[in-house]
């Protein structure tokens, strides 16, 4: 009964408010140019200030980034919305996700896809991260503790591969675990602005490379934290 009674009233609430405001961030979604529809509900669906510091929930609804623990940030809804939508992600997929991070990212990728591995090199965010699915009902996550710049081999191969860190290069080990026909999505660049690369695996050692504009992101950093 106590138990029940916490999980209404506290932390895991989602609120007619808190649904309201995912309405509008929606719509200004649309407006800035995000077209897919599966991506739009599920960024409808995701009560993103459950992956937020209470400190920070007012502005969970806001298009913006906001910090999370060991100094990273939770990406722009936007960017979450861009990034899947050139992912171009279909309902048989299996998606690794680079930079777990606070599980947005992940979160919404359920939504769309089969099955979801997100990797994350800080321990500790790794761990909490991991807790709030489950707490958060994303239990289907499967969230492992490493260095994405290698991918997550036991698994491979992938469908799609989304890099949520802001890369300097494009990882060989990343392309290696797409299967023939898969994408990978990345931004990556020399500076602190990246360009967002849409790369299409046509064949064993063959690619189709996009660039989707400019973003910013915290850095993709090789190794474990
Ligand atoms: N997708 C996240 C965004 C988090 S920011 C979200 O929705 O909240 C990017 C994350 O990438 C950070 O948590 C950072 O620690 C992680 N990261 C950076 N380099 C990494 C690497 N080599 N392997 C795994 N994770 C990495």
């Amino acid at each position: 009964m106590l138990i029940i009674f916490a999980v209404i009233n506290g932390d895991m609430k989602d609120s007619y408010r808190h649904k309201g405001l995912r309405r509008q961030l929606v719509n200004q979604l649309i407006k800035k140019g995000i077209t897919d529809d599966n991506v739009l509900n599920a960024i409808g669906s995701v009560p993103r200030h459950l992956f937020l510091d209470k400190a920070f929930e007012e502005q969970a609804y806001m298009d913006k980034a906001l910090p999370i623990s060991s100094d990273q940030t939770i990406s722009q809804p936007y960017t979450v919305a861009f990034q899947s939508q050139l992912l171009d992600v279909g309902p048989k997929d299996k998606v690794l996700e680079i930079g777990t991070g606070s599980g947005y990212q992940a979160a919404v990728l359920t939504h769309l896809c089969r099955r979801v591995y997100s990797i994350e090199r800080h321990e500790s965010l790794h761990r909490d991260t991991a807790a709030r699915l489950k707490r958060c009902g994303y239990e289907s996550v499967r969230t492992l503790h490493g260095d994405g710049y290698k991918g997550a081999p036991r698994f491979a191969p992938f469908d799609r591969i989304i890099v949520t860190a802001g890369a300097s290069e494009i990882p060989q080990d990343l392309l290696d675990q797409l299967v023939i026909g898969g994408i990978l999505v990345i931004p990556s660049g020399h500076t602190d602005i990246k360009q967002m690369y849409k790369i299409i695996k046509i064949d064993a050692d063959q690619y189709d490379k996009e660039i989707h504009g400019d973003f910013r992101f915290v850095p993709f950093v090789k190794g474990k934290a």
